[in-house]
């Protein structure tokens, strides 16, 4: 089976270096990737935004099953365009994106399938949300609606901030994504992320995982796409897993099949276990990065015919093993990242590259002049496993300490929570 794989991150790498494993592969194209997927796949340069430029390269190449990576070409409508070709992609429908996409969209549909979240309302202009942060006080939370790359949330402490975070979003701070604006009860409690691999109708439990957000150590600093995470979280055992399944996943998908969106492809659930129970924070709609970077190493069925399955709509048959070890991820990350990184400084893997039990995926490097350079702000994610969260730390760092990259930075903490 021909497979094109659409991203360039560490996630990207991740699902190539396992979908690689597959006996049921044939080649593996991914659009653009990276000189680390290159390892695994061929790199092409598509127009991923060219729809019918990917339809196109579909039919030349006989791909079987796109995989879409990142969120954007999901919001922008991708799997649509390739499924009205009849070419099966893993990854939602632009209207089930909506999950992802619009945090009103979400919110609405948690108040209609009486789903666990927190008390919320929704804004299109600065006076009326101003006079009921006014009503509802401090600290609260403010959200754009729409796609802010991680920027457009604002957990507000006093009154002050929550103003200003309402200012940010009606004056253009994030676009058209913060044209709208959800203001939500501050809730408490340790965060986790659960995956779910979706087929339309059913959603079948894949494994949790706990990151690290804040780019300093004790998570601390400004907000980052993610500077490490692990797998298993272990607050989440069988009891939570079964209960999140019951009153918010089912009615999840029930709803959006429901409301004419049946929703296929990787549902990421962001909870927060609160005193009253876990509740559902935000969807995303595809792995976590770096989530997906430890869930690939905890994998141990293949993942090609599952994201086909998924992508055909029937799991019914799906049967997922996960190893019962933790893997842990460190993500070494560019100078001034997460404001504006510093690209292009050299990196060497050559000693990392002997020891045994590390894994680094590419997240953001690229080759100038046969050498292997940062060109990100995330840029390797250095992991390592073991039967404890401690083990699996002790590997990756053995890995990081490794990697020759005096320019490079990372948290020295990944994983402290579960210490
Ligand atoms: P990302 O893409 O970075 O995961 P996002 O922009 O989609 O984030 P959310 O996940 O909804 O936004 O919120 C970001 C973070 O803000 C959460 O991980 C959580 O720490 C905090 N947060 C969100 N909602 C609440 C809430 N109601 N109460 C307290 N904290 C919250």
């Amino acid at each position: 089976m021909n497979v094109l794989l659409i991203g360039s991150g560490g996630r990207e790498h991740a699902l190539a270096w396992k979908l690689a494993q597959s006996p049921l592969l044939g080649t593996l194209f991914c659009a653009p990737g990276n000189p680390g997927i290159a390892d695994e796949a061929t790199n092409v340069v598509l127009d991923i935004s060219n729809h019918q430029a990917v339809i196109d390269f579909c039919r030349l190449q006989n791909i079987s099953l796109v995989i879409v990576g990142p969120e954007a070409p999901l919001v922008d409508g991708i799997a649509d365009s390739l499924r009205a070709a009849n070419i099966s992609v893993f990854g939602p429908s632009q209207a089930a994106s909506q999950l992802e996409g619009s945090k009103g969209f979400t919110k609405d549909l948690c108040a209609k399938y009486n789903i666990p979240t927190a008390a919320y309302q929704r804004f299109n202009n600065a006076p009326k949300a101003k006079a009921y942060i006014r009503a509802q006080g401090a600290p609260i939370v403010i959200k754009a609606d729409g796609l802010a790359a991680g920027k457009g949330v604002t957990v507000a402490m006093t009154m002050a901030e929550a103003m200003d975070a309402i200012d940010d979003c009606f004056e253009g701070a994030f676009g058209e994504a913060g044209a709208e604006v959800v203001v939500e009860e501050y809730l408490e409690g340790p965060e986790i992320s659960f995956f779910c691999l979706c087929d339309g109708k059913i959603a079948v439990p894949m494994t949790s995982a706990q990151d690290h957000k804040r780019v300093g150590e004790g998570d601390t600093g400004p907000n980052t796409g993610g500077m490490g995470a692990y797998s298993p979280a272990p607050l989440f055992d069988a009891e939570m897993q079964a209960d999140v399944m019951k009153r918010i996943i089912e009615p999840t998908m029930h709803g959006m099949a429901e409301m004419g969106n049946p929703f296929s492809g990787v549902l990421f659930c962001g909870i927060m276990v609160t005193e009253d129970g876990p509740k559902l924070i935000e969807y995303n709609v595809r792995f976590g990065d770096p989530e997906c970077e430890v869930l690939m190493l905890r994998l141990e069925s293949d993942l090609l015919p599952l994201l086909k399955a998924s992508a055909d709509n029937d799991l019914t048959d799906a049967k997922l093993k996960w190893s019962d070890d933790t893997a842990l991820t460190v993500v070494m990350c560019a100078p001034n990242y997460p404001a504006t990184p510093q690209k292009g400084s050299k990196i060497d893997l050559e000693t990392v590259s002997t020891i045994s039990g590390v894994k680094i995926f590419h997240a953001g490097t690229a080759l100038k002049d046969g050498a292997l350079i940062a060109n990100g702000g995330r840029v390797l994610a250095v992991c390592g496993s073991g039967s404890t969260v401690k083990e699996a730390q002790s590997k990756a760092y053995e890995g990081v300490k490794a990697v020759n990259w005096p320019e490079g930075f990372y948290r020295s903490d990944i994983g402290w929570r579960a210490l």
